[in-house]
Parts: C-alpha cells; structure tokens; sequence
C-alpha cells in the first residue's frame, strides 16, 4: 500500500517549517491516498516540498500531528530512539536518581504526540490522547518495558479528550503485571503513596514537584493551610521542611486516606497534620469570620477552565480563592498559588491574583514565578506545551 500524500495549501508550511506539529485541517489542500485513523502520512508544501512525517487523524480538527520533520520513516525503532533520547535527557538533569517517579514522555515537546508516559516505581502509567499515540500504544509498552525493566504498562486513557480524535475513554494493563492497589514512591526524600488505577491523571501530580521542594524550603516553623491538598503532596514538603502545622483540605475523602498513610510512610508526628474532607471556597469563608491566620497558604485546584467559554467562570472562581487566601495570610506570609487551566495564560493569572488582592484590603509581591517540574518541559515551537502557573506572593507587612 502506497503512503498517503497531504499537499497544504500556499504558505501554510510556514509553520511546520518552524517545528510546530499540528496540521489543521483548514491547512490542507489536497489527500492523496485513503490514510486510516493513525497511519503515518507525508506531509508536502504546496511546491511539493517535503515537510516531514505525521499521524493521520480524521476526525480531529488537527489532523495530522508530525512525527517528524524531513524525510525517514516512522517505525518501532524510530519511537525507541525517541524514548532513549527523552530518558537520557532527565538523566542529564538528575531527575531519575532522585525520584523513582517522573514523567518520561511529555508528549509534543519530547517529540511523540498525544503521548503521556510516567514512571511510578516499578510501573509505567501510559496516557494516549491522538490517534497516533494510541494506533503505537502496543509497541511503545514494549520498548518501555525494555528500556526501564519495569513490571508493566498500564494504561490510563480514560480521558473525555479522547473523543475530540474519535477515540473511546480505556484503561487497563497494556503489557507485563497489573499494578497493585498503590504504589508507594519517593520523590526528592519524600514519600508518597500513588494510586495509578484510580487516582487523578496518571495517579500524582508529578508536575508540581520543583513547586513541593519550594515549599519545603520556606516551611520551617510556618502554620501552613494547604488547600485542595489530593493525596498530601505539599503538605508532605511542608512537614518534612519541619513547618510547625499543616491542615489540608479536599473534597475527596479518599485522597485524604492516602495522604494520612503517606504521612505514616514519612514517619511525621501525628500533630504535625491534620486534614479536613469539604469544600475549600467554603471553608475559607468560614476560617475567616472565625479570624484564623496562616504564614503559609498553598492553592492548587483543579482545572477550572476546560474549554473557552469557562474563562470568565474561571476567573471568578480563581480569584475568589485568591481574595480568600490573601485575608487569611498573616502579614508577611507567602501564598502559592497556582493555575493549571492553559487557556488562562500567565498574564490573566497574574492580573487575577493581583485583582484579588486589591479586593482583600492589601497588597503583595511577587517573590517566584513557578512553572510545571522539568520533567514535564515545553518544546520551544510548541507553546501550548505549558500549561502549569504558579507564583508566590508574599503579604505586605505594613
Ligand atoms: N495539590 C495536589 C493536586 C491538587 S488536584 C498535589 O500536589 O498533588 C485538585 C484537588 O482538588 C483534587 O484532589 C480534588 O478532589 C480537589 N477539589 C476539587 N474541588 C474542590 C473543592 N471545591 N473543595 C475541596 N477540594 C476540591
């Protein structure tokens, strides 16, 4: 069977020239060939250039996602190299002798599309999110089960995304052992007890790590409210940063269950923590007409803004909490707050933050810029690669 050949339209190779990998289907002028969901295709200018290799995906409105730019060819050995490339650059950075969990593959910016890879002790936990991914999934679980010797790949693609490719939500072992009930990893000294099955995501936030090492950093000695906490992952920073108390609260009991056996794994003092299971927008609300102050406050919720039309409600949403943490800041404390909804940028973040502020009565500075760990890094064409803002702000002492 012959490859199929998509030919752009005039001067839409532009950005393709520059390495960003999506291919709308409004950039498309002409397909020669009857591709299926997930085959490889070339991709050409309209001079008849060619421009590289991609992923056919129909019913996407990107419908191709380039594997490559150039010429070559798109096979099992095409995506080992990629694998080992992506694994020696977190050597580089000392991300896999500290940590025995850490995401491998972080999609576009390492160079395999729609593909999410974590490591979580002895398991990888994979995420297809493209046709492409998902048309290699088999042969990518090999060649990780190679490369790493874990004991399996489970997959975690039950994901509403999904059906944006025409793909349905699924999950289950890939390739080698079923993951147990939990797994328990270390990360940066710290431990934690993951549940990759049915947890959130791919069972742990990795991508706050370098945001936990900062939290510890400024702990010691802080009364610490840690809000939207999930399986305690920055109390845990706090506590072993020797704060003086953390209260965590979230929404769901059962993450709550693994953050008080993630504190028993760190051997804290049962004083030291304490979680509470509602609902942060109203517990703030009450916190502050109780009068009670932290040094510390961290704010991670989930994604508030899934798609455009949820901005505004997002907004309002992030600046609430933020209004909130601010007042419950004793002066010159430090409130972590964060963002991972992509479609509110860093300026918009920032503008919220500082909005909420001016409506608590005081005012702050901005003492780090925070992002997503490096193990999750953007591909410098590829912006929409970032997705994770945080800041610290510290609260005006007069
Ligand atoms: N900070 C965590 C990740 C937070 S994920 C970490 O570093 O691992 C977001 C969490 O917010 C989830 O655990 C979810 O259960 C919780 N959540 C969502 N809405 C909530 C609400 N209104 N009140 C309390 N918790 C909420």
């Amino acid at each position: 069977m012959s490859v199929t050949h998509i030919i752009l339209k005039k001067g839409r190779d532009k950005s393709i020239r520059a390495k960003h990998p999506w291919i709308f289907s409004g950039a498309i002028q002409h397909i020669k060939g009857e591709p299926a969901a997930g085959d490889t295709v070339e991709v050409y200018s309209q001079n008849g250039d060619i421009l590289g290799l991609g992923a056919w995906s129909p019913e996407s409105q990107i419908q191709v996602r380039m594997w490559k730019m150039g010429k070559g060819k798109i096979d099992r050995e095409f995506f080992k190299q990629r694998i080992e490339s992506a694994l020696q650059q977190r050597a580089t950075i000392g991300i896999t002798h500290l940590n025995t969990a850490f995401r491998i593959i972080n999609a576009e910016s390492d160079g395999i599309p729609g593909m999410v890879v974590d490591k979580m002790g002895d398991w990888i936990i994979m995420q297809c999110l493209s046709t492409g991914a998902n048309h290699w999934k088999n042969d990518i679980a090999e060649i990780l089960m190679e490369l790493t010797g874990c004991r399996g790949v489970y997959e975690r693609s039950d994901v509403a995304i999904r059906k944006k490719e025409g793909l349905q939500e699924t999950k289950g072992c890939l390739k080698g052992e079923e993951p147990p009930a939990h797994i328990d990893i270390l990360e940066e000294g710290r431990h934690y007890r993951v549940d990759v099955v049915n947890g959130h995501k791919t069972g742990f936030y990795l991508d706050q790590r370098d945001n936990r090492s900062l939290v510890g950093h400024y702990a010691k000695e802080k009364t610490v409210l840690n809000c939207f906490s999930y399986t305690g992952g920055f109390a845990i920073a706090a506590a072993l940063g020797k704060a003086k108390h953390i209260t965590s609260i979230d929404a769901s009991s059962h993450a709550l269950e693994h953050a008080q056996q993630a504190y028993e794994l760190n051997k804290l003092a049962s004083k030291q923590t304490k979680n509470i299971c509602g609902d942060v927008f109203k517990l703030l609300r009450e916190y502050d007409h109780a009068g009670k102050r932290f040094d510390m406050i961290i704010l991670d919720p989930p994604k508030f803004a899934e798609n455009r039309s949820q901005i505004k409600k997002a907004a309002r949403g992030y600046k609430d909490i933020n209004r909130l943490g601010f007042k419950l800041l004793n002066p010159g404390g430090l409130l972590f707050t964060f963002s991972c909804s992509g479609l509110i940028d860093a300026n918009l973040f920032q503008k919220i933050v500082s909005d909420a502020a001016l409506d608590a009565g005081c005012d702050g500075q901005i003492i780090h810029k925070l992002a997503q760990a490096s193990d999750h890094p953007t591909r410098l064409a590829f912006p929409e690669g970032f997705y994770l803002k945080g800041l610290v702000c510290q609260k005006i002492i007069s």
